[in-house]
């Protein structure tokens, strides 16, 4: 059995092109009922909001708890704000996907019934908040010039906890990245920690106040905080820690994979890469521990391709310590993704030179 939120799933990848009006929804959603049918899973649909470990049972939001011989926990993460119960203001939220673009819609209501004015904060400068706010830059510019409207009033701004917008990318790559920034007038503020916000913008700890009307909340990946009361074993951060065959640490019915997995071998990024590779690998896991059979290890790989597109049919790209950019390395990233989804649908490979055009 398949239990999931949602019966489809979107590809995090084309993201940020489906708001730069490069793809349709359509384009990047996959669907997790025929996947599920395809192998004669059920699918229910519920959220999972706890488990108990000694009765070997799921706990459902809506439904009753559905027992389980193995379990394996695939949730993925989340981006939370601090704590702004007191400030009753919501900024919108980069993952889980869908909350994004229900967000993204309300952002492109709000700044279109303000004149095309507005001024729009992403706090969080790893690659998911870059890539969305270049690509919600290049979006709501263009609506502006659509409606006829002056947007000068429109602004962009980066807030980021670290010294550098994306820790752990390769000088070259955040050099880049930073002049493109400043060439399409998106402000940064680094070094920049956000203590509480509220409708009028976020206060940051020590320096003044960076001044908002819609805040993108794009902070690392957070762990679902139920996991916290399920009695597996959990790194510092709250995610599930792993042996190298994706078995829970201390558990011979749990494994976990992807971003909600704590891989204790070594420190691996949240990145759908990961998430992707486990896959084949957990599916033999689960399959062999069933069966009584030997485990597999996971060997993650070392050296991932990284691309971050910038919303204008051009993206940059980075592996092994080299960085290239260019339209050609988007189109390169299309074909990839669009591979991607393909194989999802049963569908031939698409060309390299049917990538989807660039605005
Ligand atoms: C804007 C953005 C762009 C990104 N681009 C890239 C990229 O180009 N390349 C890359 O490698 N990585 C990228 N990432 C990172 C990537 O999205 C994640 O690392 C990847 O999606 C993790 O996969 P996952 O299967 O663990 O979780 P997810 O893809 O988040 O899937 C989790 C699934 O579980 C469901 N779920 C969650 N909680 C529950 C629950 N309690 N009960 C039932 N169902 C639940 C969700 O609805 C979802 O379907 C990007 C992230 C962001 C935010």
């Amino acid at each position: 059995m398949v239990i999931a939120r949602h019966p489809q799933t979107i590809y995090s990848g084309m993201l940020s092109g489906l708001v730069a009006g490069q793809y349709l929804l359509d384009d990047i959603e996959i669907d997790v009922r025929s996947l599920a049918g395809l192998v004669d899973a059920t699918l229910l649909i519920d959220e999972v909001v706890g488990i108990d470990l000694a009765g070997k049972r799921v706990l459902c939001r809506a439904g009753p708890p559905v027992a389980f011989d193995l379990l394996s926990l695939d949730i993925g993460s989340h981006a939370s704000p601090v704590d702004l119960t007191a400030s009753n203001y919501t900024p919108f939220v980069a993952r889980p996907a869908d909350e994004f673009l229900r967000g993204f819609e309300v952002l492109r209501r709000r700044v279109a019934a303000r004149g095309h004015q507005g001024r729009v904060v992403t706090v969080g400068a790893g690659a998911g908040g870059v890539e969305l706010l270049l690509a919600i830059e290049r979006r709501l510019r263009r609506e502006a010039a659509r409606d006829g409207a002056d947007a000068t009033g429109l602004t962009f701004t980066l807030v980021s906890a670290s010294n550098d917008i994306l820790p752990g990318f390769p000088s070259r790559f955040r050099q880049h990245v930073r002049a493109l920034l400043a060439q399409r007038g998106i402000a940064l503020r680094s070094a920049a920690r956000v203590m509480a916000a509220s409708q009028h913008g976020l206060a940051i700890a020590g320096q003044a106040a960076v001044q908002a009307d819609d805040v993108l909340w794009a902070t690392e990946a957070t762990a679902s905080g139920w996991l916290a009361r399920t009695g597996l074993l959990l790194d510092e951060e709250g995610f599930v820690r792993v042996e190298g065959t994706l078995r829970s640490v201390g558990r011979d019915d749990v494994f976990a994979a992807g971003d909600t997995a704590s891989f204790d071998p070594r420190p691996l990024m949240k990145s759908g890469v990961f998430a992707v590779r486990a896959g084949p690998l957990l599916a033999h896991n689960l399959r062999a521990s069933l069966l009584g059979e030997p485990l597999k290890t996971f060997q993650p790989q070392h050296r991932a391709l990284y691309i971050l597109s910038t919303g204008d049919g051009r993206a940059i790209g980075t592996r092994a310590g080299f960085t290239v950019s260019g339209r050609w390395v988007w189109q390169c990233k299309s074909w990839i993704d669009r591979r991607f989804m393909a194989r999802h649908r049963g569908l031939d490979s698409p060309t390299l030179a049917g990538g989807a055009p660039g605005p």
